[in-house]
């Protein structure tokens, strides 16, 4: 047995994890966040044993800033169980959590506690050590080598890591790591009170960070090359004029046929031409701040809306940035530099994953090519959430996509499992 956490009890309680005595496990799934949580949740419904490694919902714990609100409204926040049980909703209703299906924004903190909730109800079985590395396994399946010194085999493994390894920082600003953050490094905005700190980018990030900082007591400037944009106060179902109606159903990633189509058509997406695909995902659901932030943002913070940073430098304890605005070119000292500046998703980038295993998977562009089950061209490893946008569409980086993915990656696994056994 390795030392893991499992069952219905809370997070702090040590349990066990089952792994064989011969140290095999016959699925090891990487990542408890919500898209290894559900498939974990589809597979205990299958009766398929697995394993699920890392910390549950930690890039939302530990790599989101305190006080955010999800962008993604309640009912489009689900978790996704096999019997639609486990819902925000009914998490909020059983624990005194305000919740509305449509314009409640719902907190990080609950959010981070429903999926917790999640875990125990679909009593997940979690073994919190990262994985360090994966490898070929010279008897067949993978070796998973753990941060905490152990090393497992695995017959088939699931990637499911989320952002992280994709975050993205632009050349132009190469400073050192106390004064350079990416956005996902900041967590805690009461950190930065006193201090000046210069946000780079106009996403939902950099907007939602200048005012949790700005509130926080910080001297926040943002740095966008273009308006930033808002969106709108979603309409309830009842309130929808019929014009709108007409438009499109309120689907999970917005609201309108196409968005209809995101959110529920997967596997019709997969069938369309690759480079619709892959235009579809490079230009869909661009940067925009939640409608929540307007009027937090909006004459309060001073946002540089046609900036351009040509260069940083180390500048006494902060740094010094060269920005480029229309008809003029200053430099502005800052004690933190904040890159709201996105993620990249790349297969290259999964750094605990052996290069020849990377180098084995086949792409499009960065992405993996993936079976309507998930399976790379590497048998044996699968992959969910971002990286399979060029496959199943945009809702591969929402929570909304659990439904659809943990389903068919669930699927995918027990058809393989039982060829295996036959
Ligand atoms: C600021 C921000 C706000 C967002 N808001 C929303 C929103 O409102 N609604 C929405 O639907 N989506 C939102 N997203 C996108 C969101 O990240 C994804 O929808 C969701 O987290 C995808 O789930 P996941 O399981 O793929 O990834 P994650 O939630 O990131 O989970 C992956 C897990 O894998 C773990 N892990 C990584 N590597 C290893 C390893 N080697 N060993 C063990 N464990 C590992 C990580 O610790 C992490 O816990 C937001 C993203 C950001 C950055």
């Amino acid at each position: 047995l390795s030392s893991g956490k499992r069952g219905g009890g809370t997070i702090q309680e040590e349990e066990q994890v089952a792994v064989r005595d011969d140290n095999l496990i016959d699925i090891a799934i990487i990542g408890a966040g919500p898209y290894g949580l559900s498939l974990s949740s589809h597979l205990r419904d299958k009766g398929i044993e697995h394993v699920v490694f890392g910390r549950p919902m930690e890039s939302w714990r530990d790599r989101m800033p305190k006080g955010m609100y999800l962008k993604s409204e309640g009912f489009a926040s689900n978790i996704a169980d096999p019997g639609g049980r486990l819902t925000l909703r009914r998490f909020s209703a059983e624990h005194g959590r305000s919740y509305g299906d449509i314009g409640v924004p719902v907190p990080l903190e609950d959010f981070c506690d429903y999926g917790e909730w999640f875990r125990r109800e679909a009593d997940v079985p979690v073994d919190e050590a990262m994985v360090d590395r994966v490898s070929r396994r010279a008897a067949g399946g993978f070796t998973l080598d753990l941060a905490d010194g152990r090393a497992l085999g695995a017959q088939r493994v699931v990637l499911a890591p989320g952002q992280t390894y994709f975050a993205h920082v632009p050349p132009e600003l190469a400073l050192p790591s106390d004064v350079l953050l990416h956005s996902s490094a900041v967590n805690d905005p009461s950190r930065f009170e006193g201090r000046s700190v210069s946000i780079v980018g106009g996403g939902s990030s950099a907007l939602e960070l200048a005012a949790l900082l700005h509130e926080a007591g910080a001297d926040v400037t943002v740095y966008s090359r273009s308006l930033p944009t808002f969106a709108k106060p979603p309409a309830r179902p009842g309130e929808r004029p019929l014009r709108e109606r007409l438009r499109g159903p309120i689907a999970e990633l917005c609201a309108g046929w196409d968005c209809w189509g995101y959110s529920r058509g997967q596997a019709v997406f997969r069938r369309l031409p690759t480079a619709r695909r892959r235009h579809i995902v490079d230009t869909k659901f661009g940067p925009q701040g939640g409608w929540w932030l307007r009027n937090r943002v909006d004459g309060i913070i001073d946002v540089r809306s046609a900036a351009h940073i040509d260069g940083a430098e180390p500048f006494g304890s902060g740094a010094r940035l060269v920005v480029r605005e229309p008809g003029t070119t200053r430099k502005v000292v800052t004690d933190t530099v904040v890159a709201a500046t996105g993620y990249r998703p790349d297969v290259d980038s999964l750094a605990f994953l052996a290069e020849d295993l990377r180098r084995g998977i086949r792409r499009i562009g960065r992405y993996p090519v993936l079976s309507p089950g998930f399976e790379t061209s590497v048998a044996g490893i699968y992959v969910l959430g971002v990286l399979a946008g060029y496959e199943f569409g945009p809702s591969m980086r929402f929570v909304a996509g659990t439904r659809f993915a943990a389903r068919r990656a669930a699927a995918g696994l027990a058809e393989r499992q039982a060829t295996a056994s036959r």
